[in-house]
């Protein structure tokens, strides 16, 4: 392949990931992420993309009109996402590699058509692929690996709680604008955040997912942990549909044990601030009915009902011992995670901060073993 493109002139291949599909590549073959879910149109834009592969959700109708205005092929590689103006080639697991080399053969004869090429000169750096095996691991060790180090920091108060900011970008607001600015808040108040989706990568391009963000912006207790285990307060947990990732901490947390029986009790939230796809939904729920206070930003579908709404908004706290909530404001909605999480550490008996203590020598020889 590498030879049919410089046999056309091109000087290789390049492979980029856009949204979801990014992060899956991404996190298994270190594949560069191009852009989040609003950025597909502007990727085609730059003249320099001969090829989009699109799936089936998350692609926007326009996509193959914008396409046939430049040298670009818009492939379709589920029957179910057929669309005007691109072309079909069918994927089957059995014939990966002969189909990936089908559609790397179109882009290559694409590649003498290109025209003007203008790619905005802006890279940001980040560090993903934080599942729980290697949250395990990065913890304790390959012979100690344990969630003991995170539950004693949140026991002690380094660390607040554990924030999940989840889901999509929202063309109804400014791109990318409320994932940076709750994030910020969130850490800047000491809790570490795993994220997902298209909402890993708005951060991610504000240079959030880097481990030196910890020093300059978070306080000292959360830092410190950060700094001894090597990660950035923002953890790439995956896709959007690698969520579970984040519930399978909750109960790993719940397991090491000191926070509590079910993850209800865990001083963690969730939240999709800028959600537009109905999978969204779909996840949330999963988070509230195992427990876990979520709330969502930009609009709310069922504030046309007063019945439905307070069922998911209070009665779903009698049946799963959280709910679901709705805040669009950025700052209200870190002020409504922050007191759920200092009223889970205040029913934990964990709210004041527990000083570290540095045992001497005579110390120690006071100790009753
Ligand atoms: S986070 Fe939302 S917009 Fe982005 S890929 Fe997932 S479902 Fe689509």
């Amino acid at each position: 392949m590498q030879e049919k493109a410089k046999a056309v002139g091109a000087k290789g291949i390049n492979l980029a990931g856009i949204c979801c599909t990014a992060n899956e590549v991404l996190t298994r073959h270190g594949v560069p992420i191009a852009g989040n879910v609003l950025q597909q149109e502007l990727a085609l834009l730059t003249g320099a993309v001969e090829a989009m592969v699109v799936d089936v959700q998350c692609v926007y109708q326009g996509i193959g009109q914008i396409a046939s205005c430049l040298h670009t092929d818009i492939v379709t590689t589920s029957p179910k996402a057929k669309m005007p103006y691109a072309r079909h080639i069918e994927f089957h697991e059995d014939r990966a590699l002969e189909i990936a080399k089908e559609i790397v053969s179109a882009a290559i004869e694409n590649f003498p058509k290109r025209g003007k090429v203008r790619i905005p000169d802006v890279q940001e750096s980040l560090i993903a692929g934080f599942n729980h095996e290697y949250i395990n691991y990065m913890l304790g060790g390959r012979f100690r690996a344990s969630y003991r180090p995170l539950n004693d920091g949140v026991i002690d108060g380094r660390i607040r709680g554990v924030v999940g900011v989840v889901g999509c970008n929202n063309p109804r607001v400014k791109h990318d604008d409320i994932h940076v600015r709750v994030v910020k808040e969130l850490i800047a108040n000491g809790c570490l955040v795993v994220m997902t989706g298209c909402a890993a990568q708005s951060v991610a391009k504000a240079g959030l997912m880097l481990p030196e963000v910890a020093r300059e912006i978070c306080p000292q207790g959360l830092w410190e942990i950060c700094e001894a285990v090597g990660i950035p307060p923002v953890l790439h947990c995956g896709s959007c549909v690698d969520n579970s990732r984040i519930l399978i901490a909750c109960t790993a947390m719940v397991h090491e044990g000191g926070l509590g029986d079910d993850i209800s009790e865990l001083p963690v939230a969730g939240c999709a601030p800028e959600w537009m796809s109905e999978k969204a939904i779909a996840i949330g729920e999963y988070f509230v009915a195992s427990g876990v206070y979520t709330v969502f930003g930009v609009k709310w579908p069922t504030m046309g009902s007063k019945n439905v709404t307070d069922f998911l908004f209070k009665k779903y706290g009698e049946l799963f011992k959280n709910t679901w909530d709705f805040e669009p404001d950025p700052e209200k909605m870190v002020g409504k995670i922050l007191s759920h999480i200092d009223s889970k550490r205040e029913a934990l008996g964990i709210m004041a901060k527990r000083e570290r203590v540095l045992f001497d020598m005579a110390m120690r020889r006071e100790l009753e073993i």
